[in-house]
């Protein structure tokens, strides 16, 4: 597996509370994932994708040594890691952990076969369809659409097919990043086009500073009550600031 790092050489493998989404507030270890398939400008974790070399934009303007940022494990060595933690909820996150589900499915299963007790939450950006044996192992899929402000084509974001198939299935809720008000329309037309229940659908404040989420949230919780959608804090932010790890 490629892993994304706390320090050359280090997985980012951490134990922490869920900081977002419908879990926010629970015990969990984390498993962070290098690479992604999308370039959000404003992404908290450009380390995982935004190498030397390549083409892409991130409003940090920071390019990262691709050899220096990742670390590659056998599934049985992360596995040992995972069992190791405390927590029997196991948060998969990045980057884009479904670029490498083969070996996610392989992880689940053994963790699986180790402790039954085994959780295992996803964070996914909903281009990838989960499949083999990582569909049926994962128990909640975290899925969070990108809105234009993220600078990705919506050709490559959005996958409306897609995104009926996760409304359909009770495992999956939905994460949006708010930069202002008038991403709320964006929001709707999705939801309606994919037939996203408002229930599971949350609105979280992008920032990356606590009065950066603080301010954001001042607006935002009117919108959540007018729309019925759900309200997600990034509570790891409020604790520990923008830093690796956590
Ligand atoms: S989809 Fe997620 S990990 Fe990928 S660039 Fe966007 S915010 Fe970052």
């Amino acid at each position: 597996m490629r892993l994304a790092v706390t320090s050359p050489g280090t997985p980012e493998i951490f134990e922490a509370l869920q900081g977002e989404g419908a879990s926010m507030g629970r015990p969990s270890v984390f498993l962070r994932t290098s690479q992604c398939n999308l370039h959000c400008v404003w992404c908290d974790t450009p380390y995982t994708w935004n190498f030397k070399g390549t083409e892409f934009v991130h409003r940090d303007g920071t390019k990262f040594d691709r050899t220096r940022e990742t670390v590659d494990m056998d599934v049985p060595d992360v596995a040992a890691r995972l069992m190791a933690a405390t927590p029997r909820r196991l948060v998969l996150t990045g980057g884009e952990p479904l670029l490498q589900q083969r070996e996610l499915g392989a992880l689940c299963a053994a963790l699986k076969a180790a402790d039954p007790a085994w959780h295992v939450e996803i964070e996914t950006n909903g281009t990838i369809a989960p499949t083999g044996e990582a569909e049926p192992l994962i128990d909640q899929f975290n899925v969070s659409p990108k809105l234009a402000h993220s600078g990705n084509a919506a050709a490559l974001a959005l996958k409306p097919d897609l995104l009926a198939w996760y409304a359909g299935d009770a495992r999956a809720t939905f994460k949006f990043v708010i930069s202002a008000p008038e991403d709320i329309a964006e929001v709707d037309e999705i939801v309606a086009q994919s037939a996203i229940p408002a229930t599971r659908v949350y609105l979280m404040p992008e920032g990356t500073d606590s009065a950066t989420l603080r301010a954001r949230a001042a607006w935002l919780e009117p919108l959540c009550l007018a729309h019925g959608y759900n309200f997600s804090d990034r509570l790891h932010i409020h604790l520990h600031g923008d830093t690796r790890g956590t």
